[in-house]
């Protein structure tokens, strides 16, 4: 119920900023401060698990802002705005040392096996200094690069051009993974795949919810952990909800499972309980 009531105060909350300009300009400039005093952005992670042995093998970072009177805001209600203002650069800069900072305390206490993914706007691939800015950070908190992920959506890539291209070249020359978020929603053509050099195909939930009930989504999904395979690309599903939907996406071929059937994204401090759970929960 309190949840139900929460949700729609968010989508109150987000028709309001589009009808309502001079609440728009609150917004953004409570976002600047936010960014400015650097304390009200926080990040929560959602593991990935293994289905073949129930490992967490990752944890997916998403970005969560703790309004001083609006509480805990979803992204959805302030990284649209952040794009459209070009905040989203020093924010996206924030996300993946804040990604790393906290992969680095993990590793130093044995979670050595982890990736990490951070999402990545479009605007921010065509930021001058982000290769420069990644390979410092990882420099700075001295994390294994093969331990990062960043996830870019599909929609970048095919609206690429030369220079996201040459960027995403460059960050793959660094030595982290790039994985391509909610894949199969982008209505491509998939020539770009054998362009670009991509670790991980990610399902987008929207095939997930009733892959078990509707034939066409198993269909696609079946298509994508098949190309998948054949590019030798790693796959993971999105938004898995039920035991139903992990088994048979694991019967086909596609291992890896992200969703609240494991664990909805959760607190930093919370990680490692959770991650004995879910290795009896599988
Ligand atoms: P995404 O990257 O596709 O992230 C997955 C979203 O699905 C997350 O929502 C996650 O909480 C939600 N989710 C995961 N498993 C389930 C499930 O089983 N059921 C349901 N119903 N939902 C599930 P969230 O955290 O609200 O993030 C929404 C989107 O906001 C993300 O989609 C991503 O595009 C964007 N986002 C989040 N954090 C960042 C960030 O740090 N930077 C940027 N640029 N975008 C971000
Ligand atoms: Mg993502
Ligand atoms: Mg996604
Ligand atoms: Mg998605």
């Amino acid at each position: 119920r309190a949840k139900e009531r929460a949700g729609n105060q968010y989508q109150m909350y987000s028709n309001d900023i589009e009808s309502d300009s001079l609440e728009k300009i609150k917004l953004e400039n409570d976002l600047f401060k936010a960014l400015k005093h650097g304390n009200e952005f926080v990040l929560h992670y959602q593991p990935k698990v293994d289905m073949r042995t129930g490992n967490v093998i990752g944890m997916e970072s998403l970005i969560r802002w703790e309004h001083p009177i609006y509480g805990l805001l979803p992204p959805k209600t302030f990284i649209p705005l952040a794009e459209e203002t070009g905040i989203i650069a020093a924010l996206g800069e924030w996300v993946i040392r804040e990604s790393c900072r906290q992969m680095k305390e993990w590793y130093d206490e044995g979670m050595t096996n982890f990736v990490i993914s951070a999402n990545l706007s479009p605007q921010q691939l065509n930021q001058k200094n982000l290769v420069s800015t990644v390979a410092e950070i990882l420099e700075e908190t001295e994390v294994p690069p093969a331990l990062l992920e960043l996830e870019l959506t599909e929609n970048l890539i095919i609206h690429n051009t030369e220079r996201t291209l040459s960027t995403i070249h460059e960050l793959k020359q660094l030595g982290i993974n790039i994985s391509i978020d909610d894949f199969g929603t982008g209505y491509s053509s998939l020539g770009y795949l054998k362009d670009f050099p991509v670790d991980t195909l990610k399902i987008d939930k929207s095939f997930i919810d009733d892959i078990t009930t509707n034939s066409s989504n198993a269909a696609i999904t079946d298509t994508i952990i098949t190309l998948a395979k054949s590019l030798q690309l790693d796959v993971i599903a999105e938004g898995v909800e039920t035991q139903e939907q992990a088994h048979h996406l694991s019967e086909k071929g596609c291992h890896l499972i992200q969703g609240f059937y494991f664990s909805p994204p959760i607190e930093a401090s919370e990680f490692k309980k959770q991650v004995s759970t879910i290795q009896t929960k599988r």
